[in-house]
């Protein structure tokens, strides 16, 4: 199992208790195969909806890319808003980008409703420029969203030093929809409010197959079958080969982040509003700071050796220190990574694999939005609102030429970028 994330500790949601969790056995409207955002959406509106939910996870809530990720609650996807509206077409396109630029509402108003404790800062993200070409992207983002009325502003060179903390950027674009959360505190404080609207969860069980079964399915785990006649494969980027044609629709890529220990007033003029940041190059780098005042940096790939001395060790001290020249370099303390599934265009899908059997997967590292949105889609769908009111037509699962060759290729190339010198 890959190395748990620093938010697996430093949550103030606890994790579910043992006691509390159902057996895996017994017969449902609604069987969720998942317990991250996507799966645990969709138990909390269905249950909420009326509908008896049963929610089975192979490890624990959040052990897939829900405890794992950089906590940023972005507006929209990560195809600029002019794309997606030609994607998506006239019909879905401004409804997909309405409830999309809402999306962090949506999940800050959760939060609030269920008071679940994850830290969240509703300050903004910052998407900085790393090069001159990088601020042209970011002005024309602006351009796109300010068209669409949003609340986005384009930071000089001056304005993004003073909020980051650093003069390394360009530029920066200020989402002021946006924000950060402890990532595993949402996951488990969503796990808790499902399971306080009737959902059941079980955790520590794989489902091992799943069989069609007269017009339902049976979901089959080491510990018992539960059967449903829906059932939600809630496994993203995390599925193995319990259903392979997933698994060959996505090219499965790294993100690792690596943390110091509470720097306490030595890091408070890193990002000092406190919104996090990611930045426009190729190999993008993250960089948060969390309520204790840890610093975290993330890049795409592996977590290579251990987070004191590793390859992602040392490429966090460089990283630092050319952030912050100024700076001494701190002790990084934990490292990680968490799995994203990609998608050809970069489109999120929802795919209906057979009869009653529903796969939303493939969000490109854009998941705590999307996976709230389309948990609570899918419910209102299998409660008996249309299929049309999904945010995005079903499609078919489609077929990445090659997925496996290509998650070896960009591990090699993030792997070499983890060694060369910081440009
Ligand atoms: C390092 C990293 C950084 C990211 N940063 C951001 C960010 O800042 N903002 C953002 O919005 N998104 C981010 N993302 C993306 C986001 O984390 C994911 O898109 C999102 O968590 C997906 O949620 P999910 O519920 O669909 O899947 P997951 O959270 O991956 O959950 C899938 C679950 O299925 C379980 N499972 C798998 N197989 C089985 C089985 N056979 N039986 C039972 N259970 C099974 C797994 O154990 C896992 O818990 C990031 C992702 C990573 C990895």
């Amino acid at each position: 199992m890959d190395r748990p994330s620093l938010w697996t500790h430093s949550a103030e949601e606890p994790p579910l208790l043992p006691e509390a969790e159902a057996p895996a056995e017994g017969a449902v409207d609604v069987a969720i195969i998942g317990g991250g955002y996507t799966g645990l959406a969709t138990a909390l509106f269905a249950a909420q909806a009326g509908l008896s939910v049963h929610v089975i996870e192979a490890a624990a809530i959040g052990a897939g890319g829900s405890g794992r990720n950089v906590g940023l609650i972005n507006a929209g996807l990560w195809v600029p808003p002019d794309d997606l509206l030609q994607t998506l077409g006239p019909q879905v396109g401004p409804r997909f980008l309405d409830l999309f630029g809402r999306g962090p509402q949506t999940v800050f108003d959760l939060i609030e409703q269920h008071q679940i404790r994850c830290e969240p800062r509703r300050m903004g993200t910052i998407h900085a420029a790393h090069a001159p070409r990088g601020l042209r992207d970011l002005q024309a983002r602006h351009a796109a969203w300010r068209r669409l009325g949003a609340p986005v502003g384009l930071l000089d060179r001056e304005e993004t030093a003073a909020l980051t903390g650093t003069t390394l950027f360009h530029g920066g674009l200020l989402d002021r929809r946006a924000g950060k959360i402890n990532p595993m505190g949402y996951a488990r404080g969503l796990a808790r409010a499902a399971r306080g609207a009737g959902a059941r969860i079980t955790t520590a069980t794989p489902v091992t197959a799943l069989r069609r079964d007269g017009a339902g399915w049976r979901v089959e785990t080491g510990r018992g079958t539960i059967t449903a006649p829906q059932v939600v494969l809630a496994t993203n980027a995390y599925g193995g080969d319990l259903w392979p044609a997933l698994a060959r629709a996505v090219t499965i890529i790294h993100f690792f982040q690596v943390a110091t220990a509470p720097l306490g007033e030595a890091s408070a003029d890193i990002l000092p509003q406190g919104q996090g940041l990611w930045d426009t190059a190729p190999v993008m780098t993250s960089l948060t700071r969390d309520g204790a005042g840890r610093v975290i940096l993330g890049s795409m790939g592996r977590m290579i050796g251990t987070p004191q001395t590793g390859v992602s060790a040392r490429w966090a001290r460089r990283r630092f220190r050319r952030l912050f020249p100024e700076k001494p370099v701190p002790d990084f303390t934990e490292g990680w990574h968490g799995r994203i599934a990609m998608t050809q265009d970069h489109m999120p899908r929802i795919c209906q694999l057979d009869r009653g059997l529903w796969a939303p997967m493939g969000y490109n590292g854009r998941g705590i939005t999307t996976g709230t949105l389309f948990g609570r889609a899918l419910a209102e769908m299998l409660a008996g609102a249309p299929q049309s009111s999904l945010p995005l037509p079903v499609s078919p699962l489609g077929r990445r030429a090659a997925p496996g060759l290509q998650a070896r290729a960009f591990d090699l190339a993030f792997t070499l970028n983890q060694i060369a010198p910081i440009p």
